[in-house]
């Protein structure tokens, strides 16, 4: 994670100004990242509200700045709600960021044009340092598609840009990194399901560190009961009350936004404290409020434990996450079957802070781990921004990495293999790969999945500890199954599928995936290229028929590797690098073609 790389580079020294200019407030942060001190906190709520201080947002920053005085800043680092499909990691704000943060002010209303406002005073106050915009949804941009579209006419949705981004991911992201460190792992390992639970609430499938489900939709509207949005509705409901006649659409906007959730529920407040109260009380709207809203977040847990085929951790942040135990309580009740049992003490007991930022509130024997983490968003964004500052251009190396192409293979245990070609048998060298010690074997297995089969998938040596079956998005299709894009050596909760030898028959429960994009290389050539094991760069492919750039790419730093990169044969096909997809495994280095790093988020 960002923090801990980011220490370890002793790049900390600087001085960010986190700026969250929100529809009705204004919070800044000067975080010294070195201390993780916080010099100056401003806060200014209830903008143009009756009662508020300030009028407008003018106001409110020209406050703010005069708080702030001449302090030394480095960076300002700036919280946009809503940054699109273009944004997939913080960015140095010039003119053309500015005008992509407006044209997605359309999806945003409420948001980003306040972002933009925030944007502007503060460039002309600090006209001299670097400003970076950190987005909401970049964490989700890149959901599986299955997660990210709705099923409507897809021409349609995407002419009226209707799809799924998903928000608080800047919150998602740095909560699920420090739960992994509570637990003496990192996000890469785990799948973690998040709940931010505040006035805005969203859960998260955080699988091996991406987020590939998130509940908030195209806007902030979707999903979790929220302190006065209503979350997950039947449009027909909507199109119901349009049809009524007795409400516009502003009308609607402003039920479902402002009027619905806890507040709506309720009848009487958005604060869950009040609502607990009242419900002790006896007040049946208030016991209705509270047993929807922890039934709304059981029952994403439940779907998201799916949707990742297993789940390794429960967090709760946010307002509602990091201080309601009775809420917490509810919300993990009957999640024994998932193997999630609570630690009741734990729980009560758990209080979050600065200083301790996350407490385990599962019971010793529980497989399933639970925690609270204090949410920090404005250090997350001091971190990126400071990252983005120091990292440009700091990746410079053309030099040129060869490219393969690798076609579905399988990796074998020994057991595997005399069960398919019979006992005793040890594999025979084809050919060997660029890789020192790896090769492919004579041996050829044949994958059978529920729809079809595909016959010859090359055995690649030398055996293996566990089973693992690479294929391509392609052959899924043909074969029926759904296989889950993953690192090598990731298979847990992965596709069944079964292997067909000539001497035998071996079914897998997992083992079958989709390889994620990767780089081998040398610790020199990482050196070389500034990038570090199990960094996410984008990949510019040139020299070959068509430009492409590939992002999401794993790096992956051995003394055994030698400099290569491993693209499937769609990849290879899209980038008309690949020989047919049917081809032999591993392919030649593309002659011509190189790749260009760039760093991105990871
Ligand atoms: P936002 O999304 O506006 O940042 P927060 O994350 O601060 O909101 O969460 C605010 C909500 O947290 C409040 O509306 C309140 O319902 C809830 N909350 C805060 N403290 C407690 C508590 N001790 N018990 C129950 N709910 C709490």
């Amino acid at each position: 994670m960002y923090y801990k790389i980011l220490f370890s580079n002793g790049l900390c020294s600087m001085r960010v100004l986190v700026i969250n200019c929100g529809s009705s407030s204004v919070k800044c942060h000067l975080i010294n990242l070195a201390s993780d001190e916080r010099i100056t906190v401003g806060k200014v709520q209830s903008i143009g509200e009756s009662g508020g201080k300030f009028k407008n947002h003018q106001q409110a920053l020209d406050h703010v700045v005069a708080e702030i005085g001449d302090q030394q800043i480095d960076a300002v680092g700036h919280r946009v709600v809503h940054g699109g499909e273009k944004f997939v990691e913080p960015v140095i704000i010039d003119s053309s960021v500015l005008a992509e943060i407006e044209a997605c002010s359309i999806d945003a209303p409420l948001h980003n044009p306040y972002n933009l406002l925030g944007i502007t005073i503060a460039q002309k106050q600090w006209s001299n340092i670097p400003h970076v915009a950190v987005f909401d949804t970049a964490f989700h941009v890149r959901m599986p598609r299955r997660a990210r579209e709705y099923a409507i006419d897809s021409e349609l949705a995407k002419k009226y840009r209707i799809r799924r981004f998903g928000f608080h991911g800047t919150s998602h992201e740095y909560v699920a990194g420090v739960a992994a460190s509570a637990l003496h792992s990192t996000a890469n390992q785990l799948r973690i399901v998040t709940l931010h639970l505040g006035n805005g609430a969203s859960a998260c499938a955080v699988e091996y560190g991406k987020s590939t489900e998130t509940s908030m939709g195209m806007t902030p509207l979707e999903g979790l009961v929220m302190g006065t949005r209503a979350g997950d509705i039947d449009a027909g409901a909507i199109l119901s009350l349009l049809r009524s006649g007795d409400f516009t659409v502003a009308e609607l906007d402003t039920l479902l936004n402002r009027k619905s959730g806890l507040l709506g529920l309720s009848g009487s407040s958005n604060d869950l404290r009040k609502i607990e109260d009242q419900a002790e009380q006896g007040d049946d709207r208030a016991r209705a409020a509270i047993n929807i809203f922890a039934h709304r977040a059981r029952k994403y847990i439940g779907a998201y434990a799916a949707v990742m085929g297993g789940v390794d951790a429960v967090v709760f942040t946010g307002g509602i996450g990091e201080n309601s135990a009775t809420m917490r309580r509810r919300i993990l009740q009957r999640l024994e079957f998932l193997g999630l049992v609570v630690d009741e003490d734990r729980n009560t007991d758990a209080v979050v802070s600065n200083e301790n930022k996350s407490v385990i509130i599962s019971d010793a024997s529980s497989r399933v781990r639970a925690l609270v983490v204090k949410t920090d968003e404005e250090y997350m964004i001091a971190s990126l921004t400071m990252r983005v500052v120091n990292e440009v251009d700091k990746i410079s190396a053309t030099k040129s990495i060869p490219i393969a192409i690798s076609a579905r293979h399988a990796h074998l245990t020994q057991e595997t293999f005399e069960k398919l070609f019979g006992k005793g048998a040890t594999p025979t060298v084809h050919r060997e790969l660029l890789q020192p010690g790896q090769f492919a074997c004579k041996e050829k297995v044949n994958l059978i999945g529920p729809r079809n089969r595909l016959d010859g998938v090359r055995v690649l040596g030398p055996l293996r500890s566990i089973d693992q079956v690479e294929i391509a998005r392609t052959d899924e299709f043909k074969l029926g199954v759904d296989a889950p894009i993953r690192d090598s050596g990731k298979i847990t909760g992965s596709a069944p599928i079964t292997l067909e030898g000539t001497e035998g028959t071996v079914h897998l429960n997992e083992g079958l995936i989709c390889a994620r994009r990767h780089i081998h290389m040398h610790p020199d050539d990482a050196k070389e290229f500034g990038v570090e094991d199990k960094d996410i760069v984008e990949v510019a492919i040139t020299g070959g028929p068509r430009d492409l750039s590939f992002g999401d790419t794993l790096i992956r730093v051995s003394e055994k590797y030698k400099l290569e990169m491993h693209i499937d044969t769609d990849e290879g096909n899209a980038a008309e690098l690949g020989r047919d997809a049917s081809g032999e495994i591993i392919c030649d280095a593309v002659v011509g073609a190189a790749a260009k790093l760039r760093r991105t988020r990871g």
